[in-house]
């Protein structure tokens, strides 16, 4: 009986049979636009293809100019862009499998001067405000998302998938908070719907029965003014009326203030709106958001929530996801943590899409872990992040690898980052690196700290010691009530009512918290994540909004974050994540004083000055979340003894140290050793 039976059941479509359930949902990759985008990208999909998926969707491409993204040129209108497309097809069906195109054409939400909506209502989160489609130019935008589609035909896509999810031009058609139109475009939701209705209708027409068109629908908007859970229901009827081939499932437009796809999301925590259109139509419709382990998915289909899942983040994390799961070889997939750190985080600046747990991903051309030509004796020092990641891949290198970690359990950082609400994948990760390490016959010593003199034998010692938690010299920092943050957030040491934490970067932030919502379940089922975020499951709720809101915190402490720059609070969180860690926060009560100076502390609490106006913080716990210093006393032993060791990660620079960079710069090394 194989592991995940529903997973792997065969599914038929017109002229297509998919060997099992797994799509790969559309991700922004940023190579789309690059001058050597497309060889890239072949050997991003052509990667996971490899690894077992059935059918993959690429990023967006837009049918026009006025439906661009941003700047860049992500655009296939012409037979030259047609031309360039050939290689990436080209290569999934060399790996076996299959690959749709997404048509997305962004509306409001495009970042240039020239965007059109179906009305003039700018959006909270861009600056630029659109332009009304006039009625002829609404025709030519359809016409402009068949020449699309043909044009991927042409190209050798098995298909296309249509964008109409996440508050881009086709859901701003459909939801009266951004149609405010009078003509036969606006009004009812029969007129509403006939944008998307004519999209589908006129690529079935051009394109023949067999051409596979997934319609992304917005399965719950999560804004004010957005449709009803039975009015997407009729949509979902409409498309399928048109002519789609499978209904897949986007969640929340862009400017929702929900998490849709963040760590505070639980697992699957949103299938339930798939089970909700797979009642009311006949073909296929496949779940997404936050399905990133064999057995959620497995789940999901066993319970008839879906037909398919969408893993689009966990096949960055790990290329053959759908290959491991089909060998039942739970232990061997890499999960996604949904930290969007290397991929969304890294599309918002502009850099091409990666990921924290694997940092190959996006890199297929450049990091390469080729077999070493000589095998050499390796110490890692170290058994977090960087440490784990250096020794994992030059064990299956070849290397004879010896990890030494202080501990009593390998992870560093990673074994607090888990007890942080939301976090808790993080202790896949853990277990994902210790079983390569095994795998590979890298010895793993611990609690051990080798001597200098033990690491002579080794023919490269790679220092992945990590950093100290910086301890600032405020007179009164060793009152009793100061506590660091790994004290804090192990659970190690009592924390009192009123809490004052020192520092506002990424650790303060999991700290607060860590304090307020240790307790709550809301990132762990959906329906008190639902009740958490004031989402609406009934089907008559608009947008899927609860009117009474989110539910009101009773937090168990009153805390203030204290820094002394001026920036914003939370400026160096992830652009994708960052809000929501602030508004938990705010909707806590937490008090944020910035410019601050810190006089002492004593018994009274932490003494500050604020614009020269001094003033008393009155905590019964400071806790000390103010960065970190390098920890690498073992490399001036090893320098005298003429033994230059490699320096990776917190233990190199403890400054903006975080997950991403010490994995990276472990694999990177340990590509070259
Ligand atoms: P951090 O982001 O560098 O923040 C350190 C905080 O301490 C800053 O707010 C700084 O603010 C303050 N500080 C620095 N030196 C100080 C001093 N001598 N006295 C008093 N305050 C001082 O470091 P972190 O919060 O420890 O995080 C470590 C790394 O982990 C970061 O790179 C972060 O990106 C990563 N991380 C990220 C996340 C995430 O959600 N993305 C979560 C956890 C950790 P002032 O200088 O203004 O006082
Ligand atoms: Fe998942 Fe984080 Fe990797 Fe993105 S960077 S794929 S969210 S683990």
């Amino acid at each position: 009986m194989p592991a995940y039976p529903h997973l792997f059941r065969p599914l038929e479509l017109p002229g297509a049979r998919l060997p099992n359930r797994i799509l790969m949902g559309s991700m922004h990759t940023g190579l789309e636009a690059r001058p050597d985008g497309m060889e890239r990208l072949a050997a991003f999909y052509a990667e996971r293809a490899r690894g077992g998926a059935a059918l993959l969707v690429t990023g967006g491409f837009s049918p026009n100019d006025a439906g661009e993204l941003g700047p860049h040129r992500a655009q296939l209108s012409a037979a030259a862009d047609r031309d360039r497309h050939r290689v990436i097809p080209r290569a999934v069906h060399e790996a076996g499998s299959r690959i749709v195109l997404q048509l997305l054409h962004s509306g409001r939400y495009g970042y240039h001067p020239g965007i059109v909506a179906p009305s003039p209502l700018k959006s909270v989160i861009n600056p630029n405000a659109p332009r009304e489609l006039a009625r002829e130019e609404i025709a030519q935008t359809i016409a402009d998302f068949v020449r699309a589609a043909r044009l991927a035909q042409e190209a050798g896509y098995d298909g296309v998938e249509v964008m109409g999810s996440e508050g881009y031009l086709i859901t701003q058609f459909l939801a009266p908070r951004t149609n405010q139109r009078r003509d036969e475009w606006g009004g009812s939701l029969e007129n509403r719907m006939r944008f998307a209705c004519e999209v589908v209708r006129g690529i079935r027409s051009a394109s023949g029965p067999e051409f596979i068109i997934v319609y992304r629908i917005s399965a719950l908007d999560l804004v004010e003014g957005g449709l009803t859970g039975e009015e997407t229901v009729r949509v979902a009827q409409g498309v399928e009326r048109a002519g789609a081939t499978l209904l897949n499932t986007g969640i929340g437009w862009h400017e929702a203030r929900i998490p849709t796809i963040a760590q505070a999301v639980p697992r699957a925590g949103f299938a339930w709106t798939a089970r909700r259109l797979k009642q009311a139509v006949g073909i296929p419709v496949i779940a997404s958001n936050r399905i990133n382990a064999p057995e959620t998915a497995e789940q999901i289909l066993a319970r008839g929530d879906a037909d398919m899942v969408s893993l689009a983040r966990a096949l960055l994390a790990d290329a053959e996801f759908a290959a491991k799961a089909r060998a039942g070889d739970r232990a061997g997939i890499n999960i996604c943590i949904a930290c969007n750190q290397a991929c969304l985080d890294h599309y918002f600046v502009g850099q091409p899409a990666s990921c924290v747990v694997n940092p190959r991903a996006g890199r297929e051309t450049k990091l390469v872990y080729a077999p070493a030509a000589q095998r050499r004796r390796v110490a890692v020092v170290g058994g977090g992040p960087a440490g784990l990641s250096c020794a994992a891949v030059a064990a299956e290198r070849g290397h004879a690898v010896v990890l030494y970690e202080r501990a009593a359990e390998l992870g560093g950082q990673f074994n607090l980052a888990k007890r942080v609400p939301g976090k808790q994948e993080f202790a896949e990760s853990i277990a994902y690196y210790a079983e390569r390490l095994r795998r590979a016959g890298a010895a793993v010593r611990l609690p051990c700290t080798p001597a200098a003199a033990e690491l002579e034998q080794f023919d490269e010692v790679v220092l992945a010691t990590g950093i100290d938690p910086r301890r600032p010299p405020i007179p009164g920092i060793e009152h009793p009530r100061v506590v660091g943050y790994t004290e804090a957030l192990s659970g190690s040491a009592a924390i009192g009512r009123n809490v004052a934490i020192i520092g506002a970067g990424g650790i303060g932030f999991d700290v607060a918290l860590y304090l307020l919502e240790r307790e709550s379940r809301s990132q762990v089922d959906a329906e008190a994540f639902a009740h958490h975020w004031g989402i609406d499951r009934s089907p008559g709720a608009p947008g899927g909004l609860d009117p009474a809101g989110p539910a009101k915190p009773q937090p168990a402490h009153r805390i203030t974050m204290l820094k002394r720059s001026h920036t914003p609070f939370g400026h160096t969180l992830g652009r994708s994540t960052g809000w929501v860690h602030r508004l938990e926060l705010q909707k806590n009560g937490v008090a944020m004083l910035k410019g601050v100076e810190y006089r002492r502390i004593d018994d009274a609490g932490l003494h500050v000055a604020i614009d020269g106006a001094e003033s008393i913080i009155p905590a019964d716990t400071i806790i000390v979340c103010a960065g970190q210093e390098p920890r690498r006393e073992l490399a001036a032993p090893l320098e005298r003894a003429g033994r230059a060791p490699h320096v990776i990660g917190g233990a190199r620079l403890a400054t903006e140290l975080d997950a991403k960079r010490a994995m990276l710069e472990g694999a990177d090394l340990a590509a070259r050793l």
